[in-house]
C-alpha cells in the first residue's frame, strides 16, 4: 500500500487559518504551481456544473474544464479577483484558495516522505496525517495521485 497523505477537507473548512499550504509542482500531476487544496476542491468538492458560473464569470478565461470535465485554473491567467468564488452556487471555493505565498513559502515534494510527514506535523487534529491504506468511497475518501487521500463529501 505505501504511505499516503491524508487531507480531510472538511476538517480543514473549520480551521480559521491554515498552518501551511503545501505547493506542489509536478510534471505530470500538475503542469504549474498549485495547491493540493486546490486541485482536490476542484475535483471532489466542485459540482462540475454544466454551463459552469464560475468560467462564464471568470474575466481573465482563466478557467476550463480538462477532458474529464474537472474545472482548471490557469495561473498564468487569473488575476485572483475572487469573481468565480463569489459566482459558484455552491461556496464551493474557500476564500483564500488561490492565495499562494510565494516568499517563504515552503515546497513540499510529493514524491518525498520525509517532506510530507513534515506537512502533516504541521497541522493539528488529525486534519492532515500519514496513513497506510487505500482510498475507500464508503469512507468519503478519495486518491488524488499516487501519495495523497482527499476526505471529502462528495455531491452524487
Ligand atoms: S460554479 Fe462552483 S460547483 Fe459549479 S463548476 Fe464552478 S466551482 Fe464547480
Ligand atoms: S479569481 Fe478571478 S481571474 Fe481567477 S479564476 Fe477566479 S474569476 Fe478568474
Amino acid at each position: 500500500m505505501g504511505k499516503k497523505l491524508l487531507i480531510d477537507l472538511l476538517s480543514l473548512r473549520e480551521m480559521e487559518s491554515l498552518p501551511a499550504d503545501a505547493v506542489l509542482k509536478h510534471d505530470k500531476f500538475s503542469p504549474s504551481f498549485k495547491t493540493i487544496r486546490e486541485l482536490a476542491t476542484f475535483q471532489f468538492t466542485c459540482r462540475h456544473c454544466e454551463n459552469a458560473p464560475c468560467i462564464q464569470v471568470c474575466p481573465a478565461k482563466a478557467l476550463d474544464k480538462d477532458e474529464n470535465g474537472i474545472i482548471n485554473r490557469s495561473v498564468n491567467l487569473c488575476i485572483r479577483c475572487k469573481s468565480c468564488i463569489t459566482a459558484c452556487p455552491f461556496g464551493t471555493m474557500m476564500d483564500d484558495l488561490f492565495i499562494v505565498k510565494t516568499s517563504g513559502q515552503r515546497f513540499f515534494s510529493l514524491e518525498d516522505e520525509n517532506d510530507l510527514e513534515d506537512f502533516a506535523r504541521l497541522f493539528p487534529d488529525q486534519a492532515v496525517r500519514i496513513v497506510d491504506r487505500d482510498e475507500n468511497p464508503a469512507e468519503s475518501i478519495y486518491k488524488l495521485g499516487d501519495m495523497i487521500l482527499i476526505k471529502e463529501k462528495i455531491w452524487q
